[in-house]
């Protein structure tokens, strides 16, 4: 099965994307950690992507795409994959369809988990407090979510023309929300 989970940050999408990925038996593909991992490892990649991470900021496409390129080459991808975290612009959309067709695979779902901006800020500083990841402070969380609703959110309309778009409202327990994804992936 090849999935994308979209939604903006807090949303859920990563607490989501590993139980579907356990029961599913493929890799769930985050760009995000795949980037932090690169910056704890001191890479090039990791210094070019720090600076935009601290800032809220989204990392150049060409960066992000390239990541992608070379993980889905990877033999744990034969039998599908969940994107995490990717694309997060029309840009990257785009050289994923080039990617999948060059692969001569498609998608089958993307799933858009939605929540409401005042109960992401919230769930975000709570998040902060217990991972203390770096770019988990007001300021930067704001710029994170005005970077989701200027370059992301119009990725839902794109995907809602290609038919694969299927909304998932992501208020309720972690349970309630892996059983309404259960029966939308059937
Ligand atoms: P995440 O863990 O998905 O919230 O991503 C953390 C940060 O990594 C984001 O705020 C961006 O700076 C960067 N990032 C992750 N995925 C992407 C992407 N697809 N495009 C651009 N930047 C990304």
């Amino acid at each position: 099965m090849r999935l994308i989970f979209m939604g903006p940050p807090g949303a859920g999408k990563g607490t989501q994307a590993k139980i579907i990925c356990n029961e599913k038996n493929i890799p769930q593909i985050s760009t995000g950690d795949i980037l932090r991992s690169a910056i704890q490892n001191g890479t090039e990649m990791g210094l070019k992507a720090k600076k935009f991470m601290d800032a809220g900021d989204l990392v150049p496409d060409e960066v992000v795409i390239g990541i992608i390129k070379d993980r889905l080459k990877e033999n744990d991808c034969k039998n599908g994959f969940l994107l995490d975290g990717f694309p997060r612009t029309i840009e990257q959309a785009k050289a994923l369809d080039v990617l999948l067709s060059d692969m001569s695979i498609s998608l089958q779902h993307v799933l858009n988990l939605a929540v409401p901006d005042n109960e992401l800020l919230s769930r975000l500083l709570e998040r902060a407090k217990i991972e203390g990841r770096a770019d988990d402070n007001e300021e930067t969380i704001k710029n994170r979510l005005l970077n989701y609703n200027k370059k992301t959110l119009p990725l839902l309309d794109y995907y809602k023309n290609s038919g694969l778009l299927r909304e998932i409202n992501g208020l309720g327990s972690v349970d309630q929300i892996t059983n309404i994804i259960r029966e939308t992936l059937k």
